[in-house]
């Protein structure tokens, strides 16, 4: 290994180290993906308590579920509504009326999101995955009760950044005794998030998962970038008709979904961005850019 990925390797336990709650396990937000496998291998050397958390989101490739699977000690959870009925990406779909979009990820935040209330999360979140990343990210970072959190940061003299993300929070970028009692203090009231590889590259991630001999979902095998879920938007929709010719099964359940949102948007009065929107197939060649009478309404 370089010596500067043993540095980076070293920061990253340490932290882990520094943030570890006393009285129960970190909270380990594991989605199958390089960047989550290098968390738990990195959690492991450390030697914290750390409880492994796959969230389903029941659009996971099944690659993906197989790989995780057959990682030891993962716990797999799932979303429920208040009623105590499964949540879904087809009733999520049906509830809020709208396939999900780039700008209107709502399926991440109720599917994969929704987990740890009250628990320290570690995740394998990085600044180099992209520009908002990079900007609303850092080592730790703390979202909810602005006000009494922005109170204590400053009545501990703690040197922190606001993230200028429309969820705001507090970032810290240390790891020192004051910002671990900061994190102590908080954590069961808020989100709070510890990102032990934020400062970590791409190759420096695989360089690490290869030393520890570590495959990685085998989904990178076959050309992708990162792990999503079957017809995540956020690969844009030449990645989203590519899962499509992968996944056919997947295709068919999202048009019988889509199929369910017809009845609301014949309702004259109601906007939409496409006026063929007839039948389900209409949305879903609508939603994977493939409408020839697409308006620009919501992209
Ligand atoms: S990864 Fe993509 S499809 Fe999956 S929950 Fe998040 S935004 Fe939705």
């Amino acid at each position: 290994m370089y010596d500067s990925l043993l540095k980076k390797v070293n920061t990253a336990i340490e932290r882990l180290r520094t943030f570890e709650p006393e009285t129960e396990p970190y909270y380990l937000c594991y989605s199958g993906g390089k960047d989550s496998d290098t968390i738990r291998i990195l959690a492991e050397l450390a030697g914290v308590r750390a409880d492994i958390v796959h969230n389903l989101t029941t659009v996971d490739a099944p690659e993906t579920i197989h790989y995780i699977k057959s990682i030891p000690n993962v716990i797999i959870e799932r979303a429920y509504y208040s009623d105590g009925t499964p949540k879904t990406m087809w009733n999520l779909i049906v509830k809020r009326h709208i396939p999900p979009l780039r700008h209107m990820r709502y399926c991440c935040s109720e599917l994969k999101e929704f987990g740890g209330k009250g628990r320290l999360r570690v995740t394998g979140v990085r600044a180099a995955e992209s520009i908002n990343r990079k900007r609303n990210s850092g080592l730790v970072k703390i979202i909810g009760k602005p006000k009494t959190t922005l109170k204590i940061a400053e009545d501990m003299n703690l040197n922190y950044i606001i993230s200028p993300s429309s969820s705001g929070g507090l970032i810290l970028n240390y790891d020192n005794s004051d910002s671990r009692r900061f994190v102590e203090y908080c954590y069961r009231t808020t989100s709070t998030l510890v990102n032990p590889i934020i400062d970590w590259t791409d190759s420096e991630v695989w360089e690490f998962l290869n030393y520890y001999g570590c495959k990685a979902n085998p989904l990178y095998q076959c050309g992708c970038k990162r792990i999503g879920c079957i017809g995540c938007p956020m690969q844009g929709q030449k990645g989203m008709q590519r899962d499509f010719e992968i996944y056919p099964t997947y295709k068919k359940a999202y048009i019988r979904t889509f199929g369910k949102l017809v009845d609301y948007y014949s309702d004259e009065t109601i906007s939409k961005p496409s006026s063929t929107w007839k039948t389900g197939e209409d949305i879903f060649n609508w939603w994977i850019g493939i409408d020839p009478n697409q308006l620009s309404f919501f992209d």
